[in-house]
């Protein structure tokens, strides 16, 4: 359940940028939405395009069960216009545009690490020993100087140690554990339990998977992922149907109360 801070920062959240940010849903009644990833899919397939390539990836490389144990993610991000894509590429400048973007990035994560953990260790029936986040590239211009996420969420979660990971290879859209490594092997006693995973932006989804079956590889008991936003490109959706687009815009909404690890709707 929703904790009290939970409840009092959605709220918050809703009244501030509600008016733009859509929650991430995972069925539609079209059949239109991912059940892993919460992107557009094609209604003959049971999971959008990536999930099924990176679940055929992982198949054909031995590691069925290494995938991440869940998948959260917080807002659409609708490529190719939308004010939450400029939000999400905004707040990792230098000095963001708008002092909203890292507020209501702090403040989408805060709902969901904090103000659902109860949910997350629940469905978990482990509790959290460790975070980590997808580590920038050797090829990206941050590489080596704190990324914004990071301080976010070392902010919020003071208390909880950090699990490093490293970056070896440059950023891939498929499934590669080996692009990632533990920074530090001493770490490898923090993967006793639930590792939460965090990264800012699910576009296959690729890059986070192929961190989480590096985690589970070093002896992860359990993988939770979070991404803040699910970039989802709406000319695929145009594909798929008229007017589609459209009725996707209308019928996704900042949901109150909305569970991002129970996938519902809870409210005392
Ligand atoms: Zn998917
Ligand atoms: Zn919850």
């Amino acid at each position: 359940m929703i904790s009290r801070y939970g409840l009092d920062l959605d709220r918050i959240l809703d009244s501030m940028a509600g008016s733009y940010l859509q929650t991430v849903r995972y069925e539609s009644k079209s059949d239109l939405l991912c059940p892993v990833c919460g992107g557009f899919k094609n209604p003959s397939y049971h999971d959008c395009r990536s999930c099924e390539m990176i679940a055929h990836q992982a198949h054909a490389i031995g590691l069925d069960g290494k995938l991440a144990d869940r998948v959260a993610c917080g807002v659409y991000a609708t490529d190719p216009d939308s004010q939450t894509l400029k939000m999400m590429y905004g707040y990792k400048e230098p000095c963001p545009v708008s002092p909203d973007y890292r507020r209501n990035i702090q403040a989408i994560l805060a709902l969901a690490i904090i103000g659902h953990v109860q949910c997350l260790n629940e469905l978990a029936d482990l509790p959290l020993s460790g975070w980590a986040m997808v580590p920038s590239t050797r090829s990206s211009p941050r590489f080596d100087q704190e990324h914004p996420l990071h301080a976010i969420i070392s902010g919020l979660l003071p208390n909880l140690p950090e699990i490093r990971l490293a970056s070896r290879q440059p950023k891939q859209r498929f499934l590669d554990p080996n692009a990632f490594a533990l920074a530090n092997s001493a770490d490898r006693r923090l993967l006793s339990d639930n590792v939460l995973l965090i990264d800012d932006t699910w576009v296959t989804g690729g890059t986070v998977q192929s961190a989480a079956v590096r985690l589970k590889l070093e002896g992860a008991a359990q993988v939770s992922i979070y991404c803040v936003a699910r970039i989802a490109n709406t000319r695929y959706l145009d594909t798929l149907g008229k007017g589609l687009t459209k009725s996707f815009m209308r019928g996704v909404r900042y949901t109150g109360g909305y569970c991002p690890w129970h996938r519902k709707v809870e409210l005392p």
